[in-house]
């Protein structure tokens, strides 16, 4: 039997089997808060958005999702074949061709959007403390650094100043030019573990990505000679952070957790000199591209619903779970409808996009040739949180969409990706101009209970994700999007 024809069955024994235990729970005395979950009899308007077959046809996709590992045989050749994919480099140009030709592969009519994007390359890191309390003479202590996205360099034999610590932006100005002038400035703001271990990741790094961002600059514009920034990011290894810093035309980098402790504790006691070594250098900008597929709608071609992901990563690991896996997903909605045989009734759009770490350049480049049609952009999604285990979608939308796509969440409780999670914020760096003008916008929403472990590090590699979980991620983004794609109504504003 045919492969395609064997997962078609099983999907519809499949789908028979779910419709059997849906009506065993109807029957149950206690039901769960109606907000979590579809109603027992669906409403008239829920019918008419979501005919029987458009059903049968999300319940298929997500078996078939459930079985399928395109998305980490992709995710397998974007970070072990290509590798890091930083703006600017011959490894972005190079995922940006190949995720174009397996896009092509699979029947979608595919473009390169160019986009001038900056070049930014890592040079020389190391950073030794010079001077310090109770420091047996003749000796150094090494300090684990790495250099941010943005950082200006010292020169090739380093720098020598006095570190001086803060921990909040208050902090520095209170201290003002006198004594920050021709020091080494410590932002050493603590992300916060137990809030990411309870569930709140992203609000742990809200709180302390500002440091990483705007440190520089501030410590800057008060004289001082360098800014380091304590890793932001909850891992034990001794493993620092890298990001993009607004370039300040100083050095900026960031210690681990580990370090900032160290240097803090030794500030405490007394005055502390760091010998500093950071060698990045600006190149020129260059042309990066975002892949841009559309799978064309049957009834509404000019109506688009954007499904994406960002392939640009930073360069110490392999960008897999930033954002190698929203790339893939994204590839397997297209590749699920091309198997299913399901032609979406508006447009699929398929986009790997450029920069999102640096700047955003290919959000913009997209909005600069689009915008004129983002009125008939129905919805995007991205997934740019990792690919652990999925919890539902961060939506920014009309409130009244939680109530429509009931539906939605039926078919995705299995998976665990039924929750709708209203958010006054874009739910992802890359469709918040799309969100501002009024897009429905979705964000698929991970476990992030270990993101930050790995974020922007050196171990952002290929096995921290599970299989298993990458395919319900590809699940519940191909299902979402083709709800969105099929639903008779497009989703209000
Ligand atoms: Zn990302």
């Amino acid at each position: 039997m045919p492969t395609r024809l064997r997962a078609l069955l099983a999907s519809i024994l499949l789908l028979a089997f779910t419709s059997l235990a849906a009506a065993q729970t109807q029957q149950q005395p206690t039901q769960p808060p109606r907000s979590f979950m579809a109603p027992q009899q669906p409403t008239q308007a829920e019918q008419q958005n979501f005919p029987p077959l458009l059903l049968q046809q999300l319940s298929a996709i997500k078996a078939a999702a459930l079985n399928d590992d395109y998305a980490y045989r992709q995710l397998t050749h974007l970070t072990e074949n290509i590798g890091p994919r930083p703006s600017g480099s011959v490894q972005a140009r190079g995922a940006a061709e190949y995720v174009a030709d397996e896009l092509r592969k699979l029947g979608l009519d595919v473009r390169l959007q160019p986009v001038t994007v900056p070049h930014w390359v890592r040079g020389a890191e190391t950073a030794a403390l010079v001077e310090y309390p109770g420091m047996v003479p003749g000796t150094t202590q090494k300090i684990v650094l790495t250099a941010l996205g943005g950082s200006s360099s010292t020169p090739p034999d380093g720098i020598t100043a006095e570190i001086i610590t803060v921990s909040t932006f208050e902090e520095l100005t209170a201290l003002g030019r006198d004594k920050v002038a021709g020091k080494i400035v410590l932002f050493n703001a603590v992300f916060d573990k137990q809030k990411a271990s309870a569930g709140l990741a992203f609000a742990a790094y809200g709180e302390t990505v500002r440091y990483r961002g705007a440190g520089a600059k501030a410590a800057a514009d008060l004289g001082a000679v360098a800014a380091m920034v304590r890793s932001v990011g909850n891992a034990d290894y001794r493993l620092p952070h890298t990001g993009f810093s607004f370039p300040a035309g100083i050095p900026a980098g960031a210690v681990t957790t580990e370090d900032a402790d160290l240097i803090v504790h030794l500030a405490a006691e007394g005055k502390v000199r760091m010998h500093l070594t950071l060698t990045p250098q600006k190149l020129p900008d260059e042309t990066g591209y975002n892949v841009i597929a559309d799978l064309k709608g049957s009834e509404h071609p000019e109506e688009v619903v954007v499904v994406s992901g960002h392939l640009d990563s930073w360069d110490l690991g392999t960008g897999a779970i930033d954002d190698g896996a929203g790339v893939v997903i994204a590839m397997e909605t297209g590749e699920l409808l091309q198997r299913l045989h399901l032609r979406p009734a508006r447009t699929l759009r398929v986009i790997a996009w450029m920069d999102e770490e640096t700047g955003g350049a290919g959000s913009r480049a997209y909005s600069a040739e689009y915008a004129a049609e983002f009125a008939h952009h129905i919805a995007a999604i991205e997934s740019d949180s990792g690919a652990a285990h999925p919890l539902g979608f961060e939506v920014k939308a009309n409130p009244t969409v939680m109530e429509l796509l009931r539906p939605v969440q039926s078919v995705l409780l299995s998976t665990g990706a039924s929750a709708l999670q209203p958010t006054a914020f874009p739910p992802g760096a890359d469709i918040t101009a799309m969100s501002d003008a009024g897009v429905p916008a979705f964000g698929i929403l991970q476990d992030g209970r270990t993101y930050f472990n790995y974020h922007h590090t050196a171990a952002d590699t290929l096995d921290k994700v599970v299989p298993n979980e990458l395919r319900e991620n590809a699940a519940a983004m191909a299902v979402m999007a083709y709800a969105l794609a099929n639903m008779k109504e497009p989703l209000p504003r």
